[in-house]
């Protein structure tokens, strides 16, 4: 067998647990690992550049994409669009490229009723309370998306239990040595890796 498809990460967080600063370091730390880039129908934050951070469209361009059914899964998020495009995920994973989507609980689980094998990962973040100290502390939000976005958690914290794996990110280096562990392991599954078998057996035996 050649060509083994990539694995798929999902990674899911309430707001402010430390999700994009976590991916963006695993990104640097494990560099063979694609983000996909999103379509939001959200205004950029300040430094966000579109098609890096974000494909930031319309409202009905986005409408138009979810009728052509460009999207592999798409959700409405705190009153914005939010989708991951079919198209780049099917092409990249059948191209043996591991990718991670960062994306809200929704779309996990239409990610993973396409992709049962793709790794879904939780980020809790250590208390309520300092999740609420993260998301002010960021300042891109106005208080009152602070204050949806928080009471969103609860419920969001909830649903952890149905993932594959839960990193709780207290001490930021650790639980970014815990992605990083989940991203080494994967890259180990047999299904991952036929070429060392077929590299051994190639070789024959001399005795
Ligand atoms: P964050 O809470 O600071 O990460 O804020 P964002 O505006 O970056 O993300 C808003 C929500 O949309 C988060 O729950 C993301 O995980 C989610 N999200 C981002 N991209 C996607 C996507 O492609 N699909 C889905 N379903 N959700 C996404
Ligand atoms: P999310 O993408 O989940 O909304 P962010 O990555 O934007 O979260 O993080 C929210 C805020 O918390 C940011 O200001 C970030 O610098 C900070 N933060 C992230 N991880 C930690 C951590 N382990 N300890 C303290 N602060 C953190
Ligand atoms: P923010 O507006 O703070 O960037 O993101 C808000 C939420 O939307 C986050 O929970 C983020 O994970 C989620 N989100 C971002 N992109 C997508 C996406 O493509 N699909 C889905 N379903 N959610 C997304």
């Amino acid at each position: 067998m050649s060509g083994a498809a990539g694995s798929i990460f999902i990674v899911v967080a309430p707001s402010g647990a430390g999700k994009t600063s976590l991916v963006a370091a695993l990104l640097k730390a494990e560099p063979g690992v694609e983000l996909s880039v999103s379509f939001t129908t959200r205004a950029p934050r300040q430094g966000e550049v579109d098609g890096q951070h974000y494909h930031f469209v319309s409202r009905e361009l986005f409408e138009r994409m979810i009728a052509d059914g460009d999207f592999l899964e798409h959700a409405e998020v705190y009153g914005n669009y939010y989708g991951t495009s079919r198209r780049w995920i099917a092409e990249r994973v059948a191209a043996g490229h591991d990718l991670l989507l960062e994306i809200d609980w929704q779309g996990a689980r239409q990610v993973r009723a396409a992709f049962p094998e793709a790794v879904a990962v939780f980020i809790l973040p250590p208390s309520l309370p300092e999740l609420e100290k993260r998301l002010r502390g960021r300042g891109t939000d106005s208080e009152e998306v602070v204050a949806r976005r928080l009471s969103e958690a609860r419920a969001e914290i909830a649903l952890a239990p149905e993932y594959d794996y839960l990193v709780v990110n207290d001490d930021f280096e650790r639980a970014l040595g815990d992605l990083r562990a989940l991203v080494r392991t994967a890259r180990l599954r047999a299904a991952q890796q036929q070429s060392p078998v077929d590299a051994i057996l190639a070789e024959g035996v001399s005795a």
